[in-house]
């Protein structure tokens, strides 16, 4: 496996695929690998020639009190584990290869941006945007993974595939857990052994509340619920529990399909998220 780190060595890999009539698969992540990423590359890994794994925490979507500066980085293990998930290559550029100058055109993320997540991280998705439409553009790849897990950066990722007419098909990957059920997350380290054990309650509160909203159809009711879960079980100040359709992220309503039903809470510092994506015949959906 080659670690690359500048725009000329991916182009080069890039054209060297294209040549070779291979099919890409990118697996775009920032790093500090756990199994979600290490998912995303086995299925990449099973539909394509060559899988390039991106690895780079990207400034623009982080906040300016958010850790940036903090996010856990480890490339020499990373390598060690992107290699055993069958990754050929890492594009790991520094943030002067990526961002030389200050751009002067932003991609701005539309209405399903300002809530959620959006919300209480503005510009975030702009970032993400900016990152991905980027990473589309070297790595042209017939195939992106990204994870259920953001569910929100799922749904707006289509958006720009589609109204920006990427060449790309989006392979969305189902939450991969601890034992215990809560979601895999390189933010996971920042938790201490105690809040570690408040942790979980986020997903028990989700299945609750789901259960709660397929019985009574309503939202409210299920809001409630969830919300009660977390006070008694933690410490810890909840974000948002919301409940709408998706990927559109509107109100449900009857006609609602999908539906997801999220969650970000702090525990302690730790801001974290999770969702679960259903329908409202109460069996799991596919994004
Ligand atoms: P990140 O490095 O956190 O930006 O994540 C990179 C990619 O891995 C994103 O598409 C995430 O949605 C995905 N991902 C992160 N955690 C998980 C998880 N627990 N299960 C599945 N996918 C995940």
């Amino acid at each position: 496996m080659n670690v690359l780190t500048t725009i000329a060595e991916i182009r080069d890999a890039v054209l060297a695929a294209k040549n070779n009539r291979q099919t890409i698969g990118l697996v775009p992540t920032m790093g500090y690998l756990h199994e979600g990423h290490l998912t995303l590359a086995s299925n990449a890994r099973k539909e394509n020639d060559v899988v390039i794994m991106s690895i780079f925490v990207n400034p623009t979507q982080f906040g300016p009190n958010e850790d940036f500066e903090s996010y856990p980085r480890d490339l020499a293990r990373d390598t060690e584990l992107a290699a055993s998930a069958g990754v050929d290559y890492i594009f790991a550029p520094s943030v002067e290869e990526i961002y030389p100058q200050d751009g002067g055109i932003y991609i701005r993320a539309g209405r399903q941006a300002q809530i959620l997540c959006g919300a209480s991280r503005p510009g975030h998705f702009d970032g993400v945007l900016q990152i991905v439409a980027k990473l589309f553009n070297l790595v042209q790849p017939d195939s992106a993974y990204f994870g259920q897990k953001d569910a929100q950066q799922v749904a707006i990722i289509q958006t720009l595939v589609r109204d920006y007419n990427f060449p790309v098909e989006l392979r969305i990957i189902p939450v991969v857990r601890e034992e215990d059920g809560l979601a895999k997350s390189s933010r996971n380290v920042y938790l201490s052994a105690d809040e570690r054990c408040q942790a979980p309650a986020i997903q028990q509160a989700l299945q609750l509340a789901k259960r709660e909203l397929i019985e009574s159809r309503n939202v409210e009711k299920a809001l409630t619920l969830a919300t009660k879960i977390i006070e008694d079980n933690t410490d810890g100040k909840i974000d948002y529990f919301s409940i709408l359709s998706y990927p559109d992220l509107k109100e449900v309503d009857e006609h609602s399909g999908q539906i997801v039903l999220a969650a970000a809470v702090y525990i302690g510092k730790t801001r974290l998220i999770d969702n679960l994506i259903f329908s409202l015949k109460g069996e799991v959906a596919h994004v």
